[in-house]
């Protein structure tokens, strides 16, 4: 059995951009490397979770890695929580929620703080507060993201996102999506808690001293993806596959842990621009190579799944010369396939992430799968020149049965 080494680069894929000569930034990027492992796998295009539904990166992504996503998705609040190893009930709700800035009617200003670094003072300012007998816990996370944990008894994760995804208008009340009590409830109390959390935030030091240096406060919980938490089936006991994940953002800790990879850390790996790039593919090929160093002996690992996030943000932000550049980084540190050759390696996006939309898109991404053994005419790797490989409009389900067979 061949080892894998399963590469997300999320929203990696784009559109055409003027400026850069009617070229997607892939297309656009000096990608040596990238283009070499293209010349020797077969390529293609695929949608994630097929046309028309709008590809969150978590629904994506479990798609991808061979799941239903319609069935074993607990939401992105708990998949959230167990990226920064929040411990949750099955009786908790869990929520995503990003410190954004409204106005005091409550308009959104910015839904990301104007990128705050950090919001570990502010999250623990509202951290901890009671009502109706439901306690509210925020979890910071990377930036300007926390996870929110409501637990108390008879609670409903059928409840709406307060954050209307847009600038401009006002936050959304919170409202029940179900007729129970207990979504009732758990609405209500919800709203009342970040209603209550605004007052606090609008007041807190931190943030008078950022309106003070011409900074966006964060004042608003920006809530969406509740969910409780229930245990996805192993990954392997799915697939036969000791597995572990490397991610520097969060959540993508978190579909791993969801799954029951192993997480592994690499110093410097930050889910950013700056990321130890490198020191992801080092220890990715590393782990597949000669496993971990435990107590006792070593685990060994059959497959890797290696994310890298930076990409998405810089389509999310519309900036496209950006982009390239950290696609340039990303073939930089990709270590030679001379070190991979028995390995089955695939290289894809969760979605693509349009400069021109600052949003994900339903556009298909580019796909290329190594064996050792098959390879098509596709020379490089982009939006463009994939379309004219192997694989025509593959769904994110179809890959990982592909992926077994090849590795067999
Ligand atoms: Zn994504």
């Amino acid at each position: 059995m061949k080892k894998i080494l399963f590469i997300i680069i999320d929203g990696l894929g784009d559109r055409p951009i003027k400026e850069l000569g009617d070229l997607t930034p892939l297309q656009a990027a000096r990608t040596p490397n990238l283009d070499n492992l293209a010349s020797i796998s077969q390529c293609g295009l695929m949608t994630a979770l097929g046309p028309g539904k709008y590809p969150t990166s978590d629904e994506a992504q479990l798609a991808i890695l061979g799941y239903n996503p319609l069935t074993e998705y607990p939401g992105r609040g708990p998949i959230e929580g167990l990226g920064i190893d929040v411990k949750l009930l099955s009786s908790d709700v869990a929520l995503r929620v990003d410190f954004g800035t409204v106005s005091d009617n409550l308009t959104i200003i910015d839904r990301r703080a104007g990128r705050i670094d950090s919001v570990g003072e502010l999250a623990k300012a509202v951290s901890g507060l009671k009502i109706k007998g439901i306690k509210f816990l925020v979890y910071p996370s990377l930036s300007h993201r926390a996870v929110l944990v409501l637990r108390g008894k008879g609670l409903s994760s059928r409840i709406g996102d307060s954050d209307p995804h847009k600038v401009g208008v006002k936050v959304r009340g919170v409202v029940a999506t179900d007729n129970s009590e207990e979504a009732a409830k758990t609405a209500k109390a919800l709203e009342e808690y970040l209603l209550k959390s605004h007052e606090i935030l609008k007041k807190h030091p931190l943030n008078l001293e950022r309106i003070k240096n011409r900074l966006l406060p964060a004042n608003f919980l920006l809530e969406r993806g509740a969910g409780k938490y229930f245990r996805a089936s192993d990954f392997k006991e799915k697939f036969g596959l000791s597995a572990a994940c490397i991610a520097g953002a969060p959540l993508y800790r978190g579909i791993g842990r969801f799954l029951g990879m192993d997480i592994i850390m690499v110093p410097g790996a930050n889910g950013l621009v700056t990321s130890n790039l490198r020191g992801k593919f080092e220890k990715a090929t590393g782990l597949l190579r000669f496993g971990e160093k435990r107590f006792f002996g070593r685990k060994n690992y059959d497959f890797v799944y290696l994310h890298i996030k930076a990409t998405d943000n810089l389509g999310e932000d519309g900036n496209f010369s950006a982009k390239k550049d950290f696609i340039e980084k990303i073939d930089e540190a990709f270590v030679g396939i001379n070190f991979l050759k028995d390995f089955v390696i695939v290289v894809t996006a969760d979605h693509s992430t349009p400069c021109e939309l600052k949003d994900h898109s339903e556009d298909p991404v580019p796909i290329m799968i190594y064996d050792g053994l098959n390879h098509d005419y596709v020379g490089s790797f982009d939006e463009k020149s994939c379309a004219e490989g192997t694989f025509k409009n593959l769904g994110g389900r179809d890959i990982m049965d592909m992926v077994m067979i090849k590795a067999k």
